[in-house]
């Protein structure tokens, strides 16, 4: 997928927070426990373990950041094909 297409793909914030929520990381940041439902109400996990709630954002680099996901998501895609294809960087 070019980074066109993942824009295309991803073309609005809804769909960028759905995304990051498949992909991010569910441990408790509390007590590393991993059984957790979503809190819809809460915009957040809550882990069964110790009843920690953990934000989309919490322990990433967006955990302070007001940008939307999208940005984020943009620029995440964009340093994983520098990483993987040093040469995008030059252009
Ligand atoms: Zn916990």
């Amino acid at each position: 997928m070019s980074l066109l297409n993942f824009i295309e793909h991803y073309p609005d914030e809804p769909s960028c927070k759905a995304q990051w929520k498949s992909i991010r990381d569910k441990v408790c940041s509390r007590c590393g426990g991993k059984s957790h439902y979503w809190k819809r109400d809460k915009k957040s996990y809550e882990y069964k373990c110790c009843c920690y709630r953990q934000g989309l954002k919490a322990n990433t680099v967006m955990r302070s950041s007001d940008l939307p996901f999208r940005y984020w998501l943009i620029v995440i895609e964009y340093k994983i094909r520098v990483i993987r294809h040093p040469s995008i960087q030059k252009t």
